[in-house]
C-alpha cells in the first residue's frame, strides 16, 4: 500500500491504517457506471477500494457525457464498463476492478452481490432497483441507494437488521411511463456528482466503521432551492421482503410483481392520422413544454398530466362536443393512458390513448419530425 497516495486518509484518526487497511480489503459492487456511478466508482477508486464490481450492459453515448464523468469524448461508442475500467486504472492501479457487462435481471443478480461488502445503486429505472434491494436485503448486504431527476435528488442506505428497505419505503413500483426517466424529464449534470458523492461517502464509512450511516434517513435534495430535507424512515413490518412475513422470497423480476396498469382505449398514428383527415379531432398532449418544444403533432393542444392528476384538466375537457372524438398523447403512451383513466374515473369521459405517442406519430405518419 502506497502511504503517499493515502496520506489524507492516514492524517483521520477515524481512518488511520487500520481504516485505510480495512478500504484495501473491501470489495464493493456498484450497478450502472452512469451519472452516480461515475462519482462513486471515481472516489472509491481513488480511495483505494480493494475491489470495485462495475455492472452495466452499455455503451457510452454522446448524450451521456454531460454528467458521465467517468467517460470521456473518445470513449463515446465503447462498452461502459470498459471505458471506466481503463479510467480507474489510471485513477489507481492499486485497485482491482472487476467487469461485468450484462444487464441485472433476477437470474444473474444474487451472484451479482453475493460476496460484497456494500452494493451501490446507480442504476435509472425502477425494475433494477427493486430487484436490487431484494437481492440485497436477501444477502444481508448494505444497499447505498440514489436517485436523481431535473434538479432533484435522493439517497439513502437500506440495510436489513439496521432499518428499513427500498420496498418498506417505496413499498408499489409506478406504473410504467407514470415517473419519467432521466432521458425524458432531463437532468442537471451536476446534480449526479452531488447525490453521488453522497453515495461514496457512505460507502466509505461503512467499510470503515465510522459515523452514522444514513440508514433509517432518507435525504431529499433540491438543488435550485439549494435545500436538503431529511425524512425519519422506518421499517415496515409487513414489508414484502424485509417484513414479518415476507412473499418475496428469491429476487424476481418487476413484470411478474407488478400488477398490469388497466388497460384503456387507443388508437393508432394512422388511425388518428385518417380520422383527423374527415372528421373534427380534440387532441391533447401532457407531456411537458420542454418535450413538446422538441417534437409536437400540430394542433395538439398541451394540458399537462399534473392537471389530471389534480383535476384541473376535467373543467378544461368539459367544452369538448359530444360528436366530437377526445385523443390523448404523451411520449409513448403511457402518461396519456393514465391520463385518459383518471379523466374517465372522474367523468365519464371516454377518450382515446394515442398508442406509442408522438414517436408512434414521428414513425408512422410524420418521418419529419424531430424525436428524443
Ligand atoms: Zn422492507
Amino acid at each position: 500500500m502506497s502511504e503517499a497516495r493515502y496520506a489524507r486518509h492516514l492524517l483521520l484518526p477515524e481512518v488511520g491504517p487500520a481504516g485505510q487497511q480495512r478500504l484495501r480489503d473491501a470489495r464493493v459492487v456498484v450497478i450502472g457506471a452512469g451519472g452516480l456511478g461515475s462519482p462513486v466508482l471515481l472516489y472509491l477508486a481513488a480511495a483505494g477500494v480493494g475491489r470495485l464490481d462495475v455492472v452495466d450492459d452499455d455503451t457510452v453515448d454522446v448524450t451521456n457525457l454531460q454528467r458521465q464523468v467517468l467517460h470521456a469524448t473518445p470513449a463515446v461508442g465503447a462498452a461502459k464498463v470498459d471505458s471506466a475500467r481503463e479510467r480507474l486504472r489510471d485513477l489507481n492501479p492499486d485497485v482491482e476492478v472487476v467487469t461485468h457487462r450484462v444487464r441485472v435481471g433476477a437470474d444473474n443478480v444474487t451472484d451479482l452481490v453475493g460476496g460484497a461488502d456494500v452494493v451501490v445503486d446507480g442504476t435509472d429505472n425502477f425494475a433494477t432497483r427493486y430487484l436490487l434491494n431484494d437481492a440485497c436485503v436477501l444477502a444481508g448486504v448494505p444497499l447505498v441507494w440514489g436517485s436523481i431527476l431535473r434538479f432533484d435528488g435522493q439517497v439513502s442506505v437500506w440495510w436489513r437488521g439496521h432499518g428499513p428497505c427500498y420496498r418498506c419505503v417505496f413499498p408499489t413500483p409506478p406504473e410504467p411511463g407514470q415517473v419519467p426517466s432521466c432521458a425524458e424529464g432531463g437532468v442537471l449534470g451536476a446534480v449526479a456528482a452531488v447525490i453521488g458523492s453522497v453515495q461514496a461517502t457512505e460507502v466509505l464509512k461503512l467499510l470503515i466503521g465510522v459515523g452514522e450511516p444514513l440508514v433509517g434517513r432518507l435525504l431529499v435534495h433540491d438543488a435550485l432551492r439549494q435545500t436538503w430535507r431529511e425524512i425519519t424512515v422506518a421499517r415496515n413490518p409487513a414489508c414484502a421482503v424485509c417484513g414479518d412475513a415476507p412473499t418475496i422470497t428469491e429476487p424476481v423480476s418487476l413484470e411478474q410483481v407488478c400488477e398490469p396498469a388497466r388497460a384503456v382505449a387507443t388508437i393508432s398514428a394512422a388511425d388518428l392520422a385518417s380520422l383527423r383527415a374527415t372528421t373534427s379531432v380534440r387532441l391533447v398532449d401532457v407531456r411537458g413544454e420542454g418535450e413538446r418544444a422538441i417534437a409536437a403533432i400540430e394542433g395538439a393542444e398541451p394540458v399537462p398530466l399534473e392537471e389530471f392528476r389534480t383535476g384541473a384538466a376535467f373543467a378544461r375537457l368539459e367544452d369538448t362536443p359530444d360528436g366530437v372524438p377526445l385523443v390523448i398523447t404523451c411520449k409513448s403512451g403511457a402518461r396519456s393512458a393514465e391520463a385518459v383513466r383518471l379523466l374517465q374515473d372522474a367523468t365519464g369521459r371516454q377518450a382515446r390513448s394515442l398508442d406509442g405517442g408522438v414517436l408512434a406519430w414521428a414513425r408512422d405518419v410524420d418521418p419529419t419530425m424531430d424525436t428524443y
